[in-house]
C-alpha cells in the first residue's frame, strides 16, 4: 500500500520560492568587488534569479548544460546558484585559486558552455579564454561601467545587461528531483581532479540535515556569513540552508582578511560563520592585536581540516564564540559529522569538553559511517582502534562525473581515505588522511594529534607533521613549523612541550622551521608538497 500524500520533487528552486514567499523582506548583504556594500532582499533576489534564468535560456543554455562560475561569495553568485540549477542546467563552481592550467582542464572536462566571473578574475579569464574548448559565452558579473573598453575575450557579456534585458515573468520548471543541479571537482592532490555531480534531491536533503540543531543549528533568527567560498563545496550548503530557514545572509566578497571580516561581522550583526582553520587564524590574530571583541557572533563552524584545540579554546574562552567542529568532503556535499554536545557533556569540565571538541563529532541523520581494517572487516567503536572511514547516505557520491576513477564504492559504502576512531557514543575523530599517516615500525602515528599539540604552543602559527624516512623504523615524524611573527621558540622547547601529552614513541624525531607552509586552493596544508620538499631529510639518530 502506498501513502496518500502529495508528491513534490525536492527541487532547489523550491528553497528560493520559500525564502521569497515567507521571508521576502529578509536581507542579503554583500561586500562587492566594486568596493561598496550592496543590500537586497530575498524578494528582489528571487525576481532577479528568474530574470537570470531567462537570460541563460536566451544564451542557449539547455537542460543539464554546465554554467561555470569564477566568483567570490556575493549576491550575484547566489542568483546564479538558484537560476542555473532552478532552470534545469548545472552550476559548476570553478576554484579561481587553482593554477590556470587546472582551471582550463576542469572547464574542458565539465564541458562548460557559459563562464560567469567576477571583475577580480578578468585577468585570469583573459589569459585562459582562448584555450577553453567549450565555453561559448563569457559573462562579467558587473554592470556596464565595469566592462573593459577592449578585451581579448570573445563574446564578453555584461551580467547586469543580461538580467535587465529580461522581465521576471518566469515559472521554475518542475522535473525529476534526481536530475543534476551542480558540479564540484575534488582537489585532486593525486591524479586529475574528479567531478562530483550533485542532484536536486541530494542538495535539498543535505540542506535539511545541515540545518538541524545538532548540525549547523540555523534558523530565521540567524545572520549567516559564509567565509568558506561558494566555490568550495557549495559553501558547505549555507546558501541553501539560509533560504530554507529564512536567515539573513552576509557575503564577504574578496575581503577575507581579519579587518574586513571583523568589520562586516559587527556591522551586520553576524551570528554564525563558517570556514577552514587557516582563515580563522588571520581573523583571530587581527582581533587579538587590536583588542577587539565579537558582539553578536554566537558560533562558528570550522572544518575542511582539523581544527586545533588551541583555536577552539581561543574562540570560546576569550571571545565567547562557540565552535562547531565539522567534518566532510566534496564527495559528501560536504557534511558528515558535527561535534555538538549531548546533555551529559554539559556537566563536563572545560578541559574535558575541549578534548571532545577536538573530535569531528557525531553523524548527522542521513549519513552512516563505519571504520574498517586493512582486510575490510568492520572495527569496533570505543575509541581504541582506528581504521579507514567509510560512509553512505543520500547526499554521498555514488560515481564520479563521466565515470572517472571507476566504481568508488565498496559494497555500497564510500571509502573516504580518512583514518578515524569512533568512540562508544559514536563521536568520530579523524587521526589522519590515509596517505598522511606516519608508519613507524608498522605502527601508525596520527599526524593531526602531533600538529594540534604544536599549535597550542604560543610561538607556533602553523605546524605540519610528515613522515620522514628512518633507517630502523621506516618512517618517523618530522615536525615542520611556521613561527608566529617575532616568536623565538626553539626545537628543544617544542620537543619538551610534548612531554606528558603523548606516548613517548610518538614524539617527533626532529623539528624544522620554515617561513611558510604551502596551502592548497581551499586553504589546507599541502603535506604532499612538504613531503617532496623534505624527501631525503636525514633525521638525527639517538
Ligand atoms: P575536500 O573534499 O577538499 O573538502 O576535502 C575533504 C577532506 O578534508 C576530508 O576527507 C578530510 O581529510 C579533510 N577534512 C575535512 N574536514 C576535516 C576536519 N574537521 N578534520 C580533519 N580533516 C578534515
Amino acid at each position: 500500500m502506498f501513502g496518500l500524500m502529495q508528491h513534490h520533487p525536492l527541487l532547489i528552486s523550491s528553497l528560493l520560492v520559500h525564502a521569497e514567499r515567507h521571508h521576502g523582506q529578509q536581507e542579503v548583504v554583500s561586500r562587492r568587488i566594486e568596493g561598496d556594500i550592496h543590500r537586497t532582499t530575498y524578494r528582489q533576489l528571487a525576481a532577479r534569479a528568474r530574470q537570470l534564468a531567462k537570460a541563460m535560456a536566451a544564451l542557449g543554455v539547455g537542460d543539464g548544460e554546465r554554467v561555470a562560475t569564477l566568483a567570490w561569495n556575493g549576491y550575484r553568485h547566489l542568483e546564479l546558484y538558484y537560476a542555473v540549477s532552478g532552470m534545469g542546467a548545472v552550476l559548476h563552481t570553478l576554484n579561481p585559486r587553482l593554477h590556470p592550467d587546472q582551471v582550463v582542464w576542469i572547464a574542458d572536462h565539465a564541458e562548460d558552455q557559459v563562464l560567469c566571473f567576477d571583475l577580480t578574475f578578468l585577468p585570469l579569464v583573459e589569459a585562459v579564454a582562448a584555450r577553453l574548448k567549450t565555453v561559448k559565452h563569457f559573462v562579467l558579473m558587473a554592470d556596464r561601467s565595469h566592462l573593459p573598453a577592449s578585451s581579448q575575450i570573445p563574446n564578453l557579456r555584461c551580467y547586469e545587461d543580461l538580467v535587465d534585458a529580461q522581465d521576471d515573468a518566469y515559472t521554475w520548471p518542475v522535473f525529476d528531483e534526481e536530475r543534476a543541479s551542480s558540479l564540484c571537482y575534488t582537489s585532486g592532490t593525486t591524479g586529475n581532479p574528479k567531478g562530483v555531480l550533485y542532484s536536486h534531491r541530494s542538495t535539498v536533503l543535505h540542506a535539511f540535515g545541515a540545518a538541524l540543531p545538532d548540525a549547523l543549528n540555523c534558523s530565521s533568527r540567524d545572520v549567516i556569513l559564509p567565509v568558506v567560498p561558494m566555490f568550495h563545496v557549495n559553501a558547505w550548503s549555507l546558501p541553501y540552508v539560509a533560504c530554507m530557514t529564512g536567515a539573513k545572509m552576509v557575503f564577504p566578497g574578496a575581503g577575507l582578511d581579519g579587518k574586513s571580516l571583523h568589520e562586516l561581522f559587527e556591522a551586520e550583526g553576524v551570528t554564525v560563520s563558517a570556514g577552514v582553520p587557516t582563515v580563522w587564524q588571520g581573523l583571530l590574530a587581527y582581533v587579538e592585536a587590536n583588542g577587539l571583541r565579537f558582539s553578536t557572533m554566537k558560533r562558528t563552524i570550522i572544518g575542511g581540516s582539523a581544527c586545533p584545540p588551541a583555536m577552539i579554546r581561543a574562540f570560546q574562552a576569550t571571545y565567547g564564540v562557540h565552535v562547531l567542529h565539522a567534518w566532510g568532503m566534496t564527495e559528501m556535499s560536504p557534511l558528515g559529522t558535527v561535534c555538538s554536545f549531548r546533555n551529559k557533556h554539559l556537566a563536563m569540565t572545560e578541559a574535558e569538553r575541549l578534548a571532545l571538541q577536538a573530535k569531528q563529532g557525531q553523524a548527522i541523520y542521513g549519513v552512516d559511517m563505519k571504520i574498517i581494517d586493512g582486510n575490510g572487516a568492520e572495527l569496533p567503536w570505543g575509541g581504541e582502534v582506528s581504521g579507514e572511514l567509510l560512509v553512505k547516505g543520500p547526499w554521498i557520491v555514488d560515481q564520479y562525473f563521466k565515470g572517472e576513477g571507476g566504481q568508488p564504492l565498496i559494497a555500497g559504502w564510500f571509502p573516504t581515505g580518512d583514518v578515524a576512531l569512533i568512540d562508544a557514543d559514536g563521536y568520530m575523530q579523524i587521526t589522519d588522511r590515509a596517505k598522511d599517516v606516519i608508519k613507524s615500525g608498522g605502527e601508525w602515528i596520527g599526524s593531526i594529534d602531533l600538529e594540534n599539540i604544536a599549535m597550542a604552543h604560543p610561538g607556533v602559527a602553523m605546524a605540519a607533521c610528515i613522515a620522514a624516512h628512518h633507517p630502523k623504523w621506516d618512517e618517523r615524524p618530522l615536525l615542520v613549523v611556521m613561527k608566529k611573527p617575532g616568536a623565538t621558540v626553539t626545537r628543544e622547547e617544542l620537543l619538551a612541550f610534548y612531554e606528558g601529552k603523548i606516548a613517548k614513541w610518538w614524539l617527533p624525531d626532529d623539528v624544522v622551521f620554515v617561513d611558510a607552509i604551502p596551502l592548497g586552493a581551499t586553504g589546507k596544508m599541502q603535506k604532499n608538497k612538504l613531503r617532496e620538499q623534505f624527501k631525503g631529510y636525514t633525521l638525527p639518530t639517538a
